[in-house]
């Protein structure tokens, strides 16, 4: 069988460089409108024991439903179902600015809830990521401060819509595999019918 030339690669890359970004189901809806984002929001992890799920923290537990930018008219796929994990921190991580665009970052139980992913940025749909932000230091309670042993020096890069920029959607740090996406700041689709 015959290897693709040179020019067979390439042709391939750029077509997949400018195919269109997977878009906006029909029916997406913010934070605001789950009465219990726990419930509404999450399922267990495929495979995961009842036992395996700590109740209190519901830690196992990932999102059910698709997850997409959050701006009017964009709604590009941000990420799938399955791949964040609820997990609750001690208080709100990212930076408030009034002008932004975005809801305060909700509580449950005084604990203010994220999506943590593992394996950013190949977990991800379709994500965009800012420059290593040298001004900014996140809040102590930030996580992943501490498992990367750089406490305090670690440069924050913010996570944006990969095709209008919108951000921050969360946060990741320089070097690190790991991210962390604001419940509160993307949208989700409609969860899908198991056949
Ligand atoms: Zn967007």
């Amino acid at each position: 069988m015959a290897q693709p030339s040179q020019a067979d690669i390439f042709a391939a890359l750029t077509a997949q460089a400018q195919a269109p970004l997977r878009r906006d189901s029909p029916s997406t809806s913010p934070y605001s409108a789950f009465s219990d984002p726990v419930e509404d929001l999450t399922t267990s992890r495929p495979g995961a024991t009842i036992e395996a799920v700590d109740e209190k923290e519901n830690q196992g537990r990932v999102n059910n439903r698709r997850i997409y930018c959050p701006r009017e008219g964009c709604g590009s796929w941000i990420m799938s179902e399955g791949v964040g994990e609820w997990m609750t921190v001690d208080g709100p991580v990212l930076p408030i600015d009034p002008s932004s665009p975005f809801p305060p970052a909700p509580t449950i139980s005084s604990r203010t809830p994220f999506w943590h992913i593992t394996s950013s940025p190949f977990a991800f749909d379709n994500i965009g990521f800012s420059k290593p932000d040298t001004s900014t230091k996140l809040p102590p309670h930030a996580p992943g401060q501490e498992t990367s042993g750089l406490k305090g020096k670690t440069q924050v890069k913010w996570l944006i819509c990969a095709e209008c920029d919108l951000g921050p959607l969360g946060w990741s740090y320089e070097g690190g595999k790991e991210a962390w996406l604001a419940v509160e700041r993307v949208k989700y689709g409609e969860v899908k019918k198991v056949q």
